[in-house]
């Protein structure tokens, strides 16, 4: 019996990556499971894409994830998108993972490996068109593509850039973006041999039509959150819950100061209750005095400092029981507490709520 745990209903990722898939011209969907899948658990969630036979790529950011998901009996084709290490790569050429080079040495370097271990590999090049992270310029890769054709053991099967947007007021450099990777495309597609070239990221697939290529790599929205706005995927919905359970309650006087700091002094005489969840947990501690919980169908707000492992919250004069579920985030009859709206309290984006709840929680998936 946990006190907290998150649940994913892989139902409703199932209905988000075929609504996705259905939405992107026959591209290809490469779903990002880094950062244990954005908080949902990687295994799990690559599972239930491989089931769902929408999804025909999984994307990790680096090597011990992939080796996770192929150890876990995974069979799609992975691809690792982040630069890597020298003593990396024979790793990822025996487990059959695809990986990215982002410049000729790296190419030069897995190559002798290659040869060495007398085993071929798969790789993707990534050409930077405005996100200045890692990948070399469309002219190095198509000299490099040049360099490479024809020789047996590294296979170049991708050519993918990154956008770099953040909204719609970045449209005008994810267009120029999409413009250069455009004339890269040109330039390597004529050689006669088919490679999978891909742009588009969430915000790419529902806004930037021109971003969908070969492939798509979307995460975000996959998971159940769509842009805000006009998006072309209002319908996919969030598979992500945090619940937790009243474990004490107390009766606290008006004027009484509430956990480290007094930094919620009690307006009335009230019932305060205890939750056994922190920002140990992964609740973030600038939520103190900011967010909600829902218990018994009704919205209360948390008060005080959050603590590493116990947060209070303020129910009035309702009948509250120790054992009653508290959603953190999540649905409770007609209430909702959106990542959305933690995102905002806390001034940061979705991706950085979900990602932050440790491997404490249980997952449990319905
Ligand atoms: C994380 C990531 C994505 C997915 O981004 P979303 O905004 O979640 O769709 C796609 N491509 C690369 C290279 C990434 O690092």
């Amino acid at each position: 019996m946990q006190a907290n745990r998150v649940e994913i209903d892989l139902l409703q990722f199932k209905k988000n990556i075929t609504l996705v898939k259905a939405s992107v011209n026959g591209s290809l969907l490469c779903l990002p499971v880094k950062s244990n899948a954005y908080g949902h658990g990687l295994v799990k969630m690559a599972k239930a894409a491989e089931e769902s036979a929408a999804v025909d790529y999984l994307a990790v950011a680096d090597l011990s994830e992939a080796i996770e998901l192929r150890q876990s009996g995974i069979s799609l084709p992975i691809l690792v998108l982040g630069a890597l290490f020298e003593e990396q790569v024979p790793l990822l050429i025996s487990n059959h993972v695809e990986f990215t080079i982002a410049s000729p040495y790296k190419a030069r370097m897995v190559l002798s490996h290659c040869e060495k271990m007398k085993m071929s590999c798969r790789v993707h090049l990534e050409v930077d068109t405005g996100m200045r992270r890692t990948g070399m310029r469309p002219s190095t890769a198509i000299d490099l593509f040049n360099e490479l054709k024809g020789q047996r053991w590294l296979k170049i099967v991708g050519v993918y850039s990154h956008l770099a947007n953040g909204g719609p007021s970045t449209d005008p450099i994810a267009q120029k973006q999409i413009e250069d990777f455009a004339v890269c495309m040109k330039q390597l597609s004529s050689r006669n041999r088919p490679l999978l070239f891909h742009l588009a990221n969430s915000y790419g697939i529902q806004h930037l039509p021109d971003a969908m290529l070969q492939m798509v790599r979307p995460g975000l929205v996959c998971y159940g959150y769509p842009s805000e706005g006009q998006s072309s995927l209002s319908a996919v919905q969030p598979c992500f819950s945090l619940i937790s359970r009243v474990c004490y309650f107390k009766v606290v006087e008006k004027g009484q100061g509430i956990s480290y700091g007094h930094a919620h002094i009690t307006s009335d005489k009230t019932r305060i209750v205890t939750l056994p969840l922190g920002y140990g947990d992964g609740y973030r501690r600038s939520l103190s005095n900011q967010s909600h919980v829902l218990i018994r169908s009704k919205r209360y707000p948390i008060v005080g400092n959050i603590c590493m492992n116990q947060m209070m919250v303020d129910v009035g004069n309702d009948s509250v029981y120790v054992g009653d579920e508290a959603v953190l985030i999540g649905k409770q009859a007609d209430q909702q507490i959106s990542v959305a709206e933690l995102a905002r309290l806390c001034g940061t984006i979705p991706y950085e709520i979900l990602c932050q709840f440790g491997s404490n929680l249980p997952r449990f998936y319905l």
